[in-house]
């Protein structure tokens, strides 16, 4: 058949996981990446703070461990973290033989820093721009490899035959043509699903394609009640990824009321400097109780010389949207920035359904639990992404190739002569999710919540099944999706734990 595409394994997502398999499998067996984009977009590109790994000798594999299920509040699955922790060293190693340069102190050791939760410097990092260095180095080693990569390709639905998983079919944006690609194994590395929140500081690509199609597969799906948000990404229409980092606070910024007046001292005894969830909550609940858009964040107090030297990206990029930062107050809002659950796997990426793995940020391994540790992610993509690409490599030979399958039909349907119903509806669901699914939650918002998705899931499959597809009505079917299961997720959570946080639940007691 003309569109039908055939390998022994499809990879789709072209982030640090999905790259970190394709260059352990290439050698051995035929291989192919699609991405929905341009290859190197994804969330990979945007890291900054770096990569935990314990590779000092003040450390302790063991200090990492315990610092890891504290932040993930009494829900990571212990294999897991140890699996993923005792793995970093080699996960640093394999890094720097694919060409990642970190800093280092006097280009001898790596330089180590500190983040939230941590209790020791353990974060390996390159300058501020550590994802870019990883995202770079990992493209420009799969380039010398006999991978195909198809870009601009979007994911639509999995395959399934005798109850295994054994390809996808993919949109070509480019075309607008439906293609079917086989394999023995099929690796789902699409990232997360942050944009389905109003705000956030992931790129467009992250509207959970990989979690939806697995869910629609029939694959279990867990945690997806834990989403983390950032307290401060800029607050401007066209601003919409640019996050102002911690240390802004950290070095003696303010968060203001519009009014001028501070708020936070009234929330946490360490104001400004209390943990990442406990700083958004708190915007949040200001944002809700006076119903305006942001909060301002302040540093204007500090020498301009002083600011300029220290956050030099910060300042050059608030002056492009007109705010300077040494002259007075700039607007911030919380963002959606990683989804904590996902496709439920196994220590060897392995899904529930057969043929089916997911590494990343689409999966739950059960290494952050209730909520993530800041640096632990990256790591995560290196260690799962080699773990999924072992199991494959040492199964492939014994996996029949798959039987043909059927090509798209698409005869029951139109041109659409509604597009609005997809804009809108896009738009409707990451405002209901912020304002009622967010970072501060209650039984009556969930409830509304749930009435609301039903009515836009009925509405966009309905679209769906009359209407020849598009990219955004994809992504628009899975962000439904997506929603409906963090609505679900989160009302049957009748506690607070991590990252979930119910007004309605506050006196609940917690099992443990
Ligand atoms: C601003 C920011 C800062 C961060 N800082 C850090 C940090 O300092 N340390 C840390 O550990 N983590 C950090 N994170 C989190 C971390 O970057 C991500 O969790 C990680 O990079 C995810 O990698 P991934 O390979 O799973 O997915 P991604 O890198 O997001 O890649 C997803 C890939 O899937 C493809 N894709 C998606 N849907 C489809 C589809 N339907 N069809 C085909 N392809 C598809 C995309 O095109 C892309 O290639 C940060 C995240 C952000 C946004």
């Amino acid at each position: 058949m003309k569109d039908n595409h055939y390998y022994d394994v499809l990879i789709i997502g072209s982030g640090a996981a999905g790259l970190t398999a394709a260059l352990n499998l290439a050698p051995h067996c035929k291989v192919a990446i699609l991405s929905k984009g341009p290859i190197n977009e994804g969330s990979t590109m945007h890291a900054q703070g770096g990569i935990a790994a314990v590779v000092s000798d003040e450390d302790s594999i063991e200090s990492h461990i315990e610092d890891t299920l504290i932040s993930g509040d009494g829900l990571c699955n212990l294999d897991a973290v140890k699996f993923v922790v005792s793995n970093a060293q080699d996960a640093i190693n394999w890094l720097v033989a694919q060409g990642v340069n970190f800093s280092t102190v006097d280009g001898k050791l790596f330089h180590l820093t500190r983040e939230g939760g941590h209790s020791r410097r353990r974060v390996l990092h390159a300058a501020d721009a550590t994802g870019l260095e990883i995202g770079n180095s990992l493209i420009k080693q799969i380039q010398k490899q006999p991978a195909a990569i198809f870009t601009d390709y979007t994911a639509i639905n999995l395959i399934k035959q005798h109850d295994r998983c054994t390809g996808i079919y993919a949109f070509n944006n480019q075309t607008g043509k439906t293609e079917v690609f086989q394999a023995k194994a099929v690796i789902l590395a699409t990232g997360g699903a942050s944009k389905v929140y109003l705000y956030t500081s992931n790129p467009d690509c992250a509207s959970g394609d990989g979690i939806a199609m697995a869910w629609r597969a029939g694959c279990k799906v867990a945690n997806m009640e834990f989403n983390q948000f950032h307290p401060t990404c800029l607050y401007h229409p066209h601003a919409k990824s640019f996050l102002i980092t911690e240390a802004v606070r950290g070095e003696g910024g303010k968060l203001l009321l519009p009014n001028g007046e501070r708020f936070m001292p009234k929330f946490d005894q360490r104001a400004e400097l209390a943990p990442r969830d406990i700083v958004a909550r708190a915007i949040d609940f200001e944002m809700k109780r006076l119903g305006i858009d942001c909060v301002y964040l302040d540093i204007s107090h500090k020498p301009a010389a002083f600011i300029i030297e220290h956050f030099p990206t910060v300042y050059k990029r608030c002056l492009e949207f007109g705010f300077d930062v040494t002259k007075g107050p700039i607007p911030v809002v919380p963002a959606a920035h990683y989804t904590c659950g996902g496709v439920v796997v196994d220590k060897r990426g392995r899904t529930s359904l057969p043929g089916l793995y997911a590494i990343g940020e689409t999966s739950c391994t059960g290494l952050h639990g209730a909520n993530r540790i800041a640096s632990n992610s990256l790591l995560e993509c290196i260690v799962y992404g080699k773990a999924a690409s072992d199991d494959i490599k040492q199964t492939i030979a014994t996996i029949e190739p798959p039987e043909p399958a059927q090509p798209w039909d698409e005869s029951q349907v139109t041109d659409s002569d509604e597009e609005i119903v997809v804009t809108h509806n896009w738009g409707e669901v990451r405002r209901l999710m912020w304002d009622y699914v967010g970072i501060v939650r209650t039984n009556k918002r969930l409830e509304r919540a749930r009435h609301r998705i039903e009515l836009l899931k009925s509405e966009v499959q309905e679209y769906y099944s009359n209407f020849r597809i598009s990219k955004n009505l994809l992504e628009l079917r899975n962000l439904v999706v997506i929603a409906d299961i963090i609505i679900q997720s989160a009302s049957a959570r009748k506690e607070n734990r991590g990252l979930h946080y119910n007004l309605d639940h506050l006196a609940e007691k917690r099992k443990s």
